[in-house]
């Protein structure tokens, strides 16, 4: 940095997400006279607004998009520098952004997030939906194409799925079942008939100690239509903003080319193996799903099942990669096998006086046996919130805990237009079989699953209005021994509220 003018701060916080913008209204405002920075690349900043805790774990927020001026204006000793950060000096306590200017720190925080992971790099024909700008891009290019396919089985892939209209959507997933990263395959047969669009049917609910679904095997495919019956099919950068989040789709029309109304053929247990053209494909031994539309679509992928795919375009939703690269020049992070900044209890990377929060990190504390990370908007604000209360009770010497939050973990969202309450070990992760399933389900309604293991509740998946959230969280923090409850627990005839007061 030499010959270079440092414009010194006491803190800066690198990223304009949830995280970035958590953190550094804590710092801000516990140090109303320190020079306080935030370094953001995108043009906008997030807010959290409408923020409800709804029970001791569970929260939910509406995330908005604002100029950064609102944030200056609530804190006269914040400064945004709308830059992104190309090198970070751990040594002499600075960083650089891309403009040229060079900013010096005493704490820094790191909260650039991820971007998305992508089947290849800087392919035209491959779109990835990370923030507005791209989902601006995916609007424009679904409004003129007739198939899309949609590879990935995570929270955007479910989304996507679902939003889509007047245009096929050939689904890949490498798994048995969809929503995979959310929940398991019970849950998806569950949620599956809500891509026919019915009006759910009235069950009587059923109660089971374990369940068994005949999964659908390799090379295996699905198709829903909307008011249609489900039906086997045989083999045959720019600066990066900030991500996206809930309800992300509100208000922008996600609809194809095509007068139809939703019609998604899920691919099971694929991955793409090749993206090739319309020329490729005449030379290729394969043969496209739809043999009449050979030779006629801007781009086909091979998928490990075998089958040749025909598409308008392809989105890639197969998770997301943290955005550490300027950090990491020169400097010795100590990084995560999932490529995020190693993180401790009071979210400190390895490098002095550098924290991290958010997407861009990976928690490396000892975690609570209910507890697992997940990049999620709650998670990116409440380990902004915690950085920024560690990075105080550094400053003054004060001792700081781990937050409550932490001990157990909760995601309330949506899926295919229903409520979905996620809980501690919700899919018995890290488990092996030293657990036992508990499951209700009405068809159409609701679907109650709750992990059970050596007698107690680690883990819940709440599909619907099952007003069990709360019960449930407290059963799980207070570790109750619920052995001679057995399947009472979810004996739909019991208010199970009453039971534990
Ligand atoms: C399409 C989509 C749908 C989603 N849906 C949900 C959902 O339903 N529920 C849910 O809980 N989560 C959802 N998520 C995930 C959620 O959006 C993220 O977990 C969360 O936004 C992460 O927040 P963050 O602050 O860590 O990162 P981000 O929000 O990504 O913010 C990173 C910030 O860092 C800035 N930045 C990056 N690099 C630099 C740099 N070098 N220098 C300076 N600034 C930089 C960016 O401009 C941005 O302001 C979704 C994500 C996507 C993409």
């Amino acid at each position: 940095m030499a010959g270079k003018q440092v414009k010194k701060f006491e803190f800066v916080v690198v990223g304009g997400g949830i995280a970035g913008v958590t953190c550094v209204e804590q710092v801000a405002s516990r140090f109303p006279s320190a020079d306080v920075a935030l370094i953001t690349a995108g043009l906008q900043i997030k807010a959290v607004t409408n923020y409800k805790q709804v029970s001791k774990t569970l929260e939910e927020f509406d995330v908005e998009e604002r100029p950064s001026g609102v944030l200056e204006e609530r804190f006269p000793n914040l400064t945004v520098i709308h830059s992104a950060v190309k090198s970070l000096h751990t040594h002499s306590h600075c960083v650089e952004t891309a403009d040229g200017r060079v900013f010096g720190y005493k704490k820094l925080c790191l909260c650039s997030g991820a971007r998305p992971k992508l089947l290849t790099q800087d392919d035209p024909r491959v779109l990835g939906i990370r923030d507005t700008d791209s989902a601006q891009e995916f609007q424009k290019r679904l409004s003129k194409a007739k198939r899309i396919v949609v590879v990935g089985n995570g929270g955007i892939g479910l989304e996507l799925v679902y939003e889509v209209e007047g245009c096929e959507v050939i689904w890949a997933v490498k798994d048995k079942a969809i929503g995979n990263a959310f929940f398991d395959a019970g849950a998806a047969q569950f949620l599956i008939p809500a891509l026919e669009a019915d009006k759910p049917q009235a069950a009587a609910p059923c109660r089971r100690l374990c369940y068994t679904t005949e999964e659908p095997g390799p090379g295996a495919a699905q198709t829903f239509t909307a008011g249609g019956t489900s039906r086997g099919r045989s083999s045959g950068s720019v600066e990066p903003g900030s991500a996206l989040g809930p309800d992300w789709h509100r208000g922008v029309e996600l609809r194809g080319a095509e007068r139809v109304s939703r019609r998604v053929s899920v691919e099971y247990q694929c991955e793409v193996e090749k993206i090739f053209s319309s020329e490729e494909l005449l030379r290729s031994p394969q043969r496209p799903l739809n043999a009449e539309s050979e030779g006629s679509w801007p781009v086909y992928i091979q998928l490990t099942n075998g089958k040749a795919v025909g598409c308008d375009f392809v989105v890639s939703a197969t998770g997301v990669v943290p955005n550490t690269e300027p950090f990491l020049r020169g400097n010795s992070f100590a990084v995560a096998d999932d490529g995020g900044l190693q993180v401790d209890d009071h979210m400190r990377t390895s490098e002095p006086d550098v924290y991290a929060a958010g997407d861009v990190c990976t928690a490396c504390w000892e975690h609570s046996p209910l507890w697992q990370q997940m990049r999620l908007w709650t998670q990116a604000r409440q380990m902004g919130w915690h950085a920024g209360r560690c990075v105080a009770a550094d400053v003054l010497s004060e001792p700081i805990e781990l937050d409550f939050c932490f001990e157990l973990f909760s995601h309330v969202t949506k899926f295919f237009n229903h409520k979905v309450v996620l809980l501690g070990r919700f899919n018995a992760q890290g488990l092996g079989s030293d657990h036992e399933l508990l499951v209700r389900c009405t068809k159409g309604r609701e679907y109650v699953k709750v992990v059970l293991s050596r007698g107690r509740m680690v883990g819940a998946v709440l599909i619907g209005e099952t007003d069990l959230e709360e019960t449930f969280e407290n059963l799980m923090l207070n570790r109750m021994d619920l052995t001679a409850y057995g399947e009472e627990l979810l004996n739909p005839d019991v208010d199970i509220e009453d039971y534990f007061d």
